[in-house]
């Protein structure tokens, strides 16, 4: 019976010493390993050649360096890449990076599917199949990284911010996400300041309170209604946790965190009709007048029978224009990768849709394309 193996690209520091310890080495060997995997990008235990030759022997005989199989990579004409991973439950997740300027925005996923079901997000229209391991979160960031080539010099980093926005809601597999975020930021991993990594919540009220003294990383908030009537049509978690609690839970975490110069992101998916009116701000504006925040809003992005469309660039420079009147720092998120649907909420994780694609589809992401650009395209989540 052969034993399965541990998968170091999973542990973090902690974890890695505990393990080392397990099979009788000190526990320094973990920074050792962790600079070899994650600064280098080394997943051959025979390369680690300031191993000594009988611990390399034993890494080989009960771990390994695994991250998960890439089932596709694209690349987009505006620089965008995306990656379709093959996950051990047989599902397909994706991850896209984003350059902007000398940021690179690196978009994760934390589970295969989603069970939340928000009406206008096509990965909550697949339901749930399962929670990603610590290794398969880490490896999206160690394949993307291994992209560009890993470089220990700061300066030259491609991967400059990580947001938990790809697949899934990451406080629904709270462990491996916390254990992922630390190993995105300890300088033996990839050394990310918490203010460049940001987890994003459709609004999970308890387990928003449990990241309270466990990680300190930026959170964005996925509220997208001004109202709960609305808010339990597109995001039906909020049936369960209610604006007030939200917002409560929200501001705990916001005053916990040392530093209070830091403010939470309001992400605001903006489709046409139903929550761009001007009705729609004048409520938000009062909703959020007491909530040290910046809005990010989210032109809705097209899939098939998603039932919703993204409003006219008048629309959301109107909503954006009200906002800002408000004296809300408010920006618009640009569509990336759009030509190898790689935006928000076109995250299906399934390579066969490429095949699939309905022509109606291929019609709605014409129409997207045609329109100009004409509103102030400033900013995604930092
Ligand atoms: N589950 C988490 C993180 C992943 S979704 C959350 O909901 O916050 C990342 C962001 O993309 C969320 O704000 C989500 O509401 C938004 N989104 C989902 N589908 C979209 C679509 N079709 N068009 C635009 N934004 C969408
Ligand atoms: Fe899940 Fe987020 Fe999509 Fe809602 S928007 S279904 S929480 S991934």
């Amino acid at each position: 019976m052969s034993l399965e193996k541990v998968n170091l690209l999973g542990l973090t520091k902690d974890k890695l010493a505990s393990f080392f310890k397990d099979i009788g080495e000190k526990p320094f060997r973990a920074q050792q390993v962790m600079k070899w995997i994650h600064h280098f990008g080394v997943d051959d235990f025979d390369a680690m050649t300031n191993v000594s030759k009988a611990l390399r022997a034993r890494l080989k005989e009960v771990a390994e360096v695994r991250a998960p199989e890439v089932v596709s990579y694209d690349v987009s004409a505006d620089g965008t890449r995306k990656w379709v991973v093959r996950v051990a439950s047989g599902s397909c997740v994706e991850t896209v990076y984003i350059p902007d300027g000398n940021r690179g925005t690196l978009c994760v996923s934390s589970q295969a599917g989603c069970a939340l079901d928000c009406s206008f997000c096509s990965t909550g229209k697949q339901g749930f199949n399962s929670d990603l391991t610590v290794a398969e979160i880490i490896g999206q960031v160690w394949l993307a990284v291994k992209s560009f080539g890993f470089s220990t010099n700061s300066e030259e980093r491609s991967v400059t911010n990580v947001v938990m926005m790809g697949m899934g809601e990451p406080l629904l597999n709270f462990e491996n996400v916390i254990d992922s975020m630390e190993l995105i930021m300890d300088d033996f991993g990839y050394g990310l300041s918490k203010r460049r990594v940001t987890l994003s919540t459709s609004g999970v009220v308890p387990n928003l309170r449990k990241m309270i003294g466990r990680t300190d990383v930026s959170l964005a908030v996925s509220l997208h209604a001004p109202n709960d009537e609305l808010r339990n049509v597109l995001v039906p978690i909020n049936k369960k946790y209610n604006l007030k609690e939200l917002l409560a839970a929200i501001d705990e975490y916001m005053t916990s965190l040392p530093d209070n110069s830091r403010v939470v992101t309001i992400e605001y998916t903006l489709m046409a009709a139903v929550n761009d009116q001007p009705e729609h701000a004048t409520q938000l504006i009062r909703l959020l007048k007491d909530v040290p925040c910046k809005i990010n809003l989210i032109p809705f992005n097209p899939f098939p029978h998603s039932g919703y469309e993204r409003p006219s660039n008048n629309a959301i420079r109107r909503f954006q224009v009200a906002l800002m009147d408000a004296g809300f720092n408010t920006t618009v998120r640009k569509t990336r990768g759009d030509d190898i649907d790689a935006a928000c909420g076109q995250l299906v994780g399934s390579v066969m849709d490429k095949t699939r694609r309905s022509a109606r589809y291929e019609a709605m992401r014409q129409e997207a394309a045609q329109q100009p650009e004409a509103v102030r395209v400033i900013d995604r989540a930092s």
